[in-house]
Formats: C-alpha cells, sequence, structure tokens
C-alpha cells in the first residue's frame, strides 16, 4: 500500500504543479525546468506505484527514492515561482506520508529534510512579498495538513496495535496460549546466542501420556481440554524469562535459561504431581526428558538429546521424567526409534487384549497389573538393573495373554479339571509365549513361557527343574501365586496377605524358587507405602 500512496503522491503531485501555475499563467516560471519535473514525476509515480515490486526492493532504495521525491518537491517549489508556488502542497503530502508509513523516529529526520526543503527555495526567493506569501502558504498548510494528521495519527495508531496483536498471535498457540512452534525457533536462536554466556541453562521435552487413547475414548474437545489444562499446570511452574511452547499435537517444550537438569526435572515432576492431584475423569501423566548445557554446544542439539531422554522414559513404562545421561540413554537413530515405537505400538495392543481377559471376570480384573507392579518391586529388591526390572515388568503385563485361546468355562471351573481341560489351560503358557514372540524380546518371552514351570520340575510347559527355570520367570511364578492367592478365584477362597506369605512360604523349594521367595517376605512384609507407593521408592528395597 505503501507503494501506491507514494506513487499517487508523485503523479498528483506532477498534475496539479503542472496544472496550478497553467491556470495561474505566471509569467516567473522556468518551464525548462518545471516541465520535465511535472513530467518525470508523473512517470515515475506510475513505476512507483503500480510497476515496480516493492516487496523485494531494499529498504535503502524506498528511502532514496523518497529523498528524491523531496528534492523533485523542493525545485519545483523554486522552478514554480518560489515562496507562491502552487507546489508546496506537495511537500506537506510528503511529511504527511513520512507520518503515516515510518516509524516515529525516521519519520521525524524526514520532517528535518522537509523543512529543510521548504526552506531552501525559499532562500533563492526574489519576491518583494515574500513574508506575506510565506504566512499565507504555512497558514494554509496548517490548516489543511493539521487534521489530516491527526486523522493519520489516530489510525496509525489503530493500525499498530492490529499489526502487534496480529503478530502476537502469529507467535502463539491458539488453543492453549502457549508460545508455538515458530517463537520456540525465535527462542532457540537467542538462547543459542546467549547461551555461552550462561553459567546453566536446560531445555525439557514433555509428552502427554497415552494421548491417542483419551482422545478415542472422550472425543477430541475433551482432548483439548486436557491440553489446556496441562498447559496451565506447566505454566504455573514457568518462570518470567523461560519459554514454554506447545511444540506437537501432545507435546511441549520448555526452555530454562538458568536452571540446571536437576532443577528441571524437579519442576516437571511439580507438574505430574500437580496434574495427578488435579480431578479428571481419565488419569492424565506425562512423560518428559531433560538436557542441560553440559551435553551440547547448541539448544538444538540439547533438544534432541531431551527428546532421546523423553523416548526414554516412554519406553520405560510412562509417567515419568528422565534427565539426559549417556550412560543410561542412547540417542537412538530414526530408524532404531520407528523400530523401537512399532514395539512399543504393539506391546499396547497386547496389554489392551490382556486387560480385556483379565476384565472377563472380577476375581482377574487388573491381575496382570498388579503382578507387574509386585515383580517389578522383587525385581529391584533382588537387586536387578533398572532396565530389565522394568523388562520383566512388561512381561509380567502380557503373561496371560494366551488364555484368549481357553475356553472361560475352564477358566473359572470351581471343580477339579480333567487331564484333558488341564492340557487345555496349561497351554495358556506356551500360547502366551507364541503371541508375544516379536513383541517381546527372546529373554521376557522366556520368562512368559515359564511362568508355570516348577522349582521341582513339576510345572509346565517344559517341567524345568530350580536353576533351569530363567530367575525372571520364577518371579513371575510367585508374584503371579501371590496375586491369585490374595485376590480369590472360583477354585480357590481369597487370602489374607499374611496367609498368602505363608502359603508361599510353605511351597518354598518346591513350587517356588527359594530365592523369589525370599524377596517376596522382605517386600510384602515392608511398609505398605513402600509396596504400594510410587516405583520410584522401590529403589529403597534394593538396599
Ligand atoms: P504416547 O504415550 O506414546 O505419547 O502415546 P500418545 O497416544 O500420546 O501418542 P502420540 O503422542 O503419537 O499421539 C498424539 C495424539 O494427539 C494424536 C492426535 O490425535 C492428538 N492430537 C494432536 N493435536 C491435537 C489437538 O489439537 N487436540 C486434540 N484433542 N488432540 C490432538
Ligand atoms: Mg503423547
Amino acid at each position: 500500500m505503501a507503494g501506491r500512496v507514494a506513487g499517487g503522491i508523485w503523479i498528483l503531485g506532477g498534475i496539479s504543479v503542472a496544472l496550478g501555475t497553467l491556470l495561474a499563467n505566471r509569467s516567473d516560471v522556468d518551464w525548462r525546468v518545471l516541465g520535465p519535473l511535472c513530467a518525470v514525476a508523473v512517470i515515475w509515480g506510475a513505476c512507483r506505484g503500480w510497476l515496480l515490486d516493492w516487496t523485494r526492493t531494499p529498504r535503502w532504495a524506498t528511502h532514496a527514492t523518497m529523498l528524491a521525491a523531496v528534492a523533485v518537491g523542493s525545485a519545483m517549489v523554486a522552478a514554480g515561482g518560489g515562496s507562491d508556488s502552487v507546489a508546496w502542497p506537495t511537500l506537506l503530502w510528503l511529511a504527511l506520508y513520512a507520518l503515516y508509513f515510518y516509524a516515529p523516529s525516521v519519520s521525524f529526520s524526514y520532517l528535518i529534510v522537509i523543512a529543510a526543503a521548504v526552506a531552501a527555495p525559499l532562500a533563492y526567493d526574489t519576491h518583494d512579498t515574500l513574508h506575506n506569501s510565506l504566512l499565507g502558504t504555512l497558514l494554509v498548510t496548517a490548516a489543511c495538513g493539521a487534521p489530516v494528521a491527526v486523522a493519520l495519527v489516530v489510525s496509525k495508531r489503530g493500525l499498530v496495535r492490529r499489526r502487534e496483536s496480529a503478530e502476537a498471535q502469529a507467535l502463539t498457540d491458539s488453543l492453549t496460549g502457549l508460545a508455538n512452534h515458530r517463537e520456540l525457533q525465535r527462542a532457540l536462536a537467542e538462547l543459542n546466542a546467549e547461551g555461552a554466556a550462561l553459567s546453566h541453562y536446560a531445555v525439557a521435552v514433555v509428552d502427554i501420556d497415552d494421548f491417542k487413547a483419551i482422545n478415542d475414548a472422550a472425543g477430541h474437545e475433551y482432548g483439548d481440554g486436557v491440553l489446556v489444562a496441562v498447559a496451565a499446570c506447566l505454566r504455573q511452574f514457568t518462570e518470567a524469562e523461560e519459554v514454554l511452547a506447545r511444540s506437537g499435537g501432545d507435546e511441549f517444550t520448555w526452555l530454562m535459561p538458568r536452571a540446571s537438569a536437576t532443577e528441571a526435572r524437579d519442576r516437571i515432576d511439580a507438574v505430574r504431581k500437580l496434574l495427578g492431584r488435579q480431578r479428571h475423569s481419565y488419569r492424565i501423566t506425562l512423560s518428559a526428558g531433560v538436557c542441560d548445557e553440559r551435553h551440547g554446544n547448541d539448544a538444538n542439539e540439547l533438544i534432541r538429546l531431551a527428546d532421546a531422554a523423553l523416548y526414554w522414559s516412554k519406553s520405560r513404562g510412562r509417567d515419568r521424567c528422565q534427565v539426559y545421561d549417556p550412560v543410561v540413554v542412547d540417542a537412538l537413530s530414526p530408524d532404531e526409534r520407528a523400530s523401537r515405537l512399532k514395539r512399543s505400538q504393539a506391546m499396547l495392543g497386547l496389554r489392551a487384549l490382556a486387560q480385556a481377559i483379565d476384565a472377563k471376570d472380577p476375581d482377574t480384573l487388573a491381575h496382570s497389573e498388579r503382578v507387574a507392579e509386585l515383580v517389578l518391586r522383587l525385581a529391584l529388591a533382588g537387586g536387578w538393573e533398572e532396565d530389565s526390572a522394568l523388562a520383566l515388568r512388561d512381561a509380567a503385563l502380557v503373561h496371560d495373554v494366551g488364555k484368549i485361546g481357553v475356553d472361560d468355562a475352564l477358566l473359572h471351573k470351581p471343580e477339579k479339571l480333567t487331564d484333558a481341560e488341564r492340557g487345555e489351560v496349561h497351554f495358556h503358557a506356551e500360547l502366551s509365549a507364541r503371541i508375544t514372540t516379536g513383541v517381546l524380546s527372546e529373554e521376557q518371552v522366556s520368562w512368559v513361557r515359564c511362568h508355570h514351570e516348577r522349582f521341582d520340575g513339576r510345572g509346565y510347559p517344559a517341567g524345568l527343574i530350580g536353576a533351569e527355570i530363567p530367575d525372571g520367570a520364577a518371579l513371575l511364578s510367585v508374584a503371579d501365586a501371590f496375586d491369585v492367592m490374595t485376590s480369590g478365584r472360583a477354585y480357590s477362597p481369597r487370602r489374607s496377605r499374611a496367609e498368602a506369605l505363608a502359603e508361599c512360604h510353605s511351597l518354598s523349594g518346591t513350587q517356588f524358587s527359594p530365592d523369589a521367595v525370599a524377596l517376596l517376605e522382605r517386600v510384602v512384609t515392608l511398609k505398605p507405602e513402600i509396596v504400594e507407593g510410587p516405583v520410584s521408592s522401590v529403589e529403597a528395597l534394593a538396599k
């Protein structure tokens, strides 16, 4: 628009000066100069406004044409009669143009240049009536210009406000009000520039767990509400100088200048706690990865590593925050990540199947989840590495998935089973192993297959004895039996924890591995808040 207005001023200036001077029929006009000036003004105005693309022209070129316009206006005044020339308004329009289209400091500079352009022709004026005509010119100029100038300033203010609000919107995510991807990129560039001067800075990537399932179950509108609630929790812990952005569908990136990775993790844990205390129809949990300046030279690299840590959190069961540590977290290649993601999605499918099987009967409802929690605690108490303990927990989550192939009537039959029926029930361990092959690792599959082996060799499917039984399967076996005893079945009454423990103790060395029973005794006799509390408190069990 500025280009068209400038072009219009050039054309109108050229035509009005030529016509005005002709009509005034003056004798003191130098047409050899004024004529070509007017013609050039009209031609250049057409180019300036309609033929040239000013969006691709450097800024200095627009300033050059503005200065040229002032010079031409001034020359028109000088050649068109001096102080009572009809060319004066051209300079007035140029002043208004500068006021409207340029920033205050630039337009002020133009006003000084234009004032000088006003003074220059007057210095060469030869009229006796100089003062009168100048006074008249200034009065007319002020009378015409003042209301236009006021209107311009008011409309420019509105324009600036609208522009600022449009700019703010362009940098904000409309749903959550957080910074969007574009603003995040700007903030990252700024952090990269400042990074060297900061003693600490951390970045965090936070993702909502199983958000797709929440959307699928409750609808997108509810999902949007969850995004807003999560954003509000995160915002509560965001300091003024930090940038919190919604960087993906259900993913947030948090830049924390001056925070260490541990401080960042503590803050994310506080957000997770706050979210846990809120009442939502669905359980909302977050996984996060954090990395600080010690692991990379630029913020984009730190985000990549924080993302690897987030992926680590996801693959270790979600609902946790992991600080990036090269020893623990491998920054996976896209291919590795895609293949692990595929597995983890397949695992989600198997988990859903196992949950559905458990949910068929009130006695077995959430059985696999409870066994998984208990076996994780047994493994950690037994000094297993966290990775292996979590792998065992995953195997436990799907250990009974093979029951899909067993008739329900047999699973709930209170009477003694016939040999054929027992064979069918026993086949579920082998079937679970076959179903989970390809999704779980070979070792995990062996734990699933052997979870009904007995220490004395009378178990199934292979009749393994003692140390032949994989350790994970021995733990899974005792955790599985303990949960069956304490929740009851059609064929056996529900027992108290103490009774179940005593029963397992009496079967130590026959049905169960003595080591596994010893761990069970340690874990079950610990304080309930450790046994049933968050997994993080289980580290105490290994001591
Ligand atoms: P994971 O624990 O592995 O993160 O599982 P997930 O289900 O959260 O998986 P993922 O992050 O891939 O899914 C993100 C989902 O977020 C998929 C998409 O349907 C949903 N989503 C993306 N943007 C929006 C949005 O603006 N509103 C709503 N309601 N959902 C969105
Ligand atoms: Mg997600």
